[in-house]
């Protein structure tokens, strides 16, 4: 007769594919997008050669929802969003539609490389070159960071973002279409990011595993079952081993 041990069960390797958040998972964004927007402005007012009113985050707002509002797909397509950000506050600047959008198209290139220029948390690397050797990984990120362009894309089986799957999460397109790419279920799959909503609500309402990186201690408010959290990569691995088995 066999005996089941919960203990032993609960410690049943089982996870096959870890799919990580990006932003303020693996790095601070904030850090990241205001060095990226200030020399960005830097860039595109010495290039005009003029001073631009850029307005209050109010402001930004206001214009965002403005133009989220003509056109929704700039909910997810944060390229073009900023693009036309861009656009809308050096149109006037230009004579024709032509030389608007190159410019729009420089400005757009030159934030982009700002907006790669991110400092990863302590031991991200290392953790992930450890995991890739014994797991599939994959990234699903809302923004638009490029893991290409950060020199981390060989650890990754794939990588999406909200532009390739048209929605943001927490809805369930970066989750499925994670599955359909890897052909691992659910329930063997585990998502690893900062957002309680987008990322572990998001992930554990479709019955995958998740993991929350709380790097600032928030209190877990939205359900009774507060999910495993860490606050430092050094712990990560053992804390998988422990729940998930090696
Ligand atoms: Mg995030």
């Amino acid at each position: 007769m066999k005996i089941l041990i919960p203990g032993l069960i609960k410690k049943m390797p089982k996870i096959k594919l870890i799919t990580f958040d990006l932003d303020d998972t693996f790095w601070d964004i904030k850090r990241t997008i205001v060095n990226a927007e200030i020399n960005s402005r830097k860039w595109i007012e010495d290039r005009i050669e003029r001073k631009i009113e850029w307005g209050t985050i109010d402001d930004f707002l206001k214009i965002r929802n403005e133009l989220i509002k003509d056109n929704p797909a700039l909910n997810y397509d944060l390229g073009l969003l900023r693009k036309k950000i861009i656009s809308y506050h050096t149109q006037k600047y230009f004579r024709n539609q032509k030389d608007l959008d190159e410019f729009i198209e420089e400005a757009f290139m030159f934030f982009l490389e700002e907006r790669h220029k991110v400092k990863f948390f302590d031991d991200v690397i290392t953790v992930l070159e450890k995991l890739s050797s014994k797991y599939k990984l994959g990234v699903l990120t809302n923004g638009n960071a490029d893991i290409k362009k950060l020199g981390i894309d060989h650890m990754f089986e794939f990588s999406l973002s909200s532009m390739d799957v048209k929605s943001n999460k927490p809805d369930q397109g970066h989750f499925v279409k994670a599955k359909e790419l890897s052909q691992i279920s659910f329930q063997n799959t585990l998502h690893v990011g900062d957002h309680p909503v987008n990322d572990v609500y998001g992930a554990r309402k479709l019955g995958i595993n998740v993991m929350w990186f709380n790097l600032n201690n928030l209190v877990w408010d939205i359900d009774g079952n507060p999910p495993i959290q860490f606050k430092k990569w050094s712990e990560f691995i053992n804390l998988l081993e422990e729940n998930y088995g090696s």
